[in-house]
């Protein structure tokens, strides 16, 4: 039987191939044991694919480490990444039927192996992907073709609700639907539209609330976990902190208080009241020398804000490879009324997309969001990307990244 929270008493896994890549950076060791999800991008990741680890490979480990629970990320949903190019993957917008035969089958088979019957396995299912059904599909300032033609084909909905039902009938298997951030979904009129269509997702292809044990927040990105220096409900001279150019009206300025608020909507439109939610802390520490150390000016709503806001994005729509970004809050289970746990999952210093187009075999593209010299689009208000230069491939190592995050850590290392 499923325990309440798996990562309360769990001892996590720690991926030997990315623990060698962080303990070969200088300092890097400080953090090489920490637990990171394993990312399966691709069908040729459950075998394992050009000396990689496999998933049986990865789950063999973790049981001989004594580890007893491991967390996957299941990224390979027929036209990913449909709002970006730097994730785009290998299945095409009508591979639906690969990606349940040739993806989905075949991990469902391996994780269902009495071998690995006593860990803990958590699914985070398709990051990004329905919340771009959401917000850039439906003909607004960020729709793009390639989203609207996900939502009309109806394989994302179809795609997650087939790894729901298939993953989440072994009794082992905890999933959680990926949420956005607050800086994506955080306005009310995204929010409700949000919690339905992951209701609608759960209850497809087989699916349903019961197949769900939770949703994460801010996979791969950014945004602060709690924002230390001001709150939503403050105002300057009579002017709400809403209405400055940071914030842009939204309900919520971090991902604690936009994962609860989301987790009570979802348990209204029908979850169940147990769902817990994940914030994936690797990369949102936002430490070092330029971080504000209390409330800024009142001068104006926009210097107040901008003085004390400890995520110092340019815009909080970009992410990739965010220049200043430190390592979050180390994995921790239960931190928070209904926050299931802290946990890794972009394993911090693997790359979120190439700052200049490089030919590859993977299906990834290449998105102007990672050239520091572009100057963005209606996702992130026409503003600067703030990426690192010379990053490589979505998934491969940088060092210079890494060394960032390492030395812009909060709490410090
Ligand atoms: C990439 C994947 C990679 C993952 C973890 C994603 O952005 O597209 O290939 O496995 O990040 O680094």
């Amino acid at each position: 039987a499923r325990v309440d929270n798996p990562y309360v008493g769990a001892t996590g896994y720690v991926n030997p191939e990315w623990s060698a890549n962080a303990a070969a950076e200088p300092g890097g060791s400080a953090v090489a044991n920490t637990p990171t999800a394993v990312w399966l991008d691709s069908i040729s990741t459950i075998q394992g694919a050009s000396g990689r680890m496999g998933l049986r490979a990865h789950l063999d480990k973790a049981v001989s480490q004594g580890a007893n629970l491991i967390t996957l990320v299941i990224y390979d949903l027929p036209g990913r990444d449909c709002a970006a190019l730097a994730s785009n993957g290998e299945l095409g917008p009508t591979d639906i039927g690969r990606y349940e035969t040739d993806y989905i089958d075949p991990i469902a088979k391996i994780l269902a192996d009495p071998a690995y019957a006593n860990l803990r396995i958590v699914n985070i299912v398709e990051p990004d992907s329905l919340p771009n059904l959401v917000t850039n599909a439906g003909g607004t300032d960020g729709s793009t073709s390639q989203c609207e033609t996900m939502k009309s084909n109806g394989n994302y909905e179809t795609g997650v609700g087939y790894a729901l039902n298939h993953l989440g009938a072994i009794p082992n298997v905890y999933n959680y639907i990926d949420a956005g951030h607050h800086g994506w979904l955080g306005w009310d009129t995204n929010l409700g539209p949000s919690a339905d269509e992951f209701h609608k997702a759960a209850t497809t292809a087989g699916a349903t609330v019961d197949d769900v044990q939770g949703f994460i927040v801010n996979t791969a990105n950014y945004s602060a976990t709690v924002e230390p220096n001001f709150k939503v409900t403050d105002s300057v001279n009579g002017t709400t902190v809403r209405q400055s150019k940071w914030v842009d009206w939204n309900q919520y300025v971090d991902e604690q208080s936009y994962a609860q608020a989301l987790r009570t909507t979802l348990v209204s439109k029908g979850f169940n009241s147990g769902i817990g939610m994940l914030i994936d802390t690797s990369r949102n520490g936002w430490g070092g020398s330029a971080r504000p150390t209390g409330p800024g000016p009142t001068t104006s709503v926009d210097d107040y804000v901008n003085g004390a806001r400890i995520d110092r994005r340019i815009h909080a729509g970009n992410w990739c490879n965010q220049s200043g970004a430190g390592l979050g809050e180390r994995p921790t289970a239960a931190p928070a009324s209904g926050i299931d746990a802290y946990v890794w999952v972009k394993p911090p210093g693997e790359s979120d997309g190439a700052s200049q187009p490089i030919d590859n075999s993977e299906g990834k593209g290449f998105d102007q969001m990672c050239d520091p010299t572009y100057t963005g689009n209606a996702r992130n208000g026409n503003n600067p990307t703030g990426a690192l230069p010379n990053a490589p491939l979505a998934g491969h190592w940088f060092s210079a990244q890494f060394q960032q995050l390492l030395q812009n850590a909060y709490p410090p290392i």
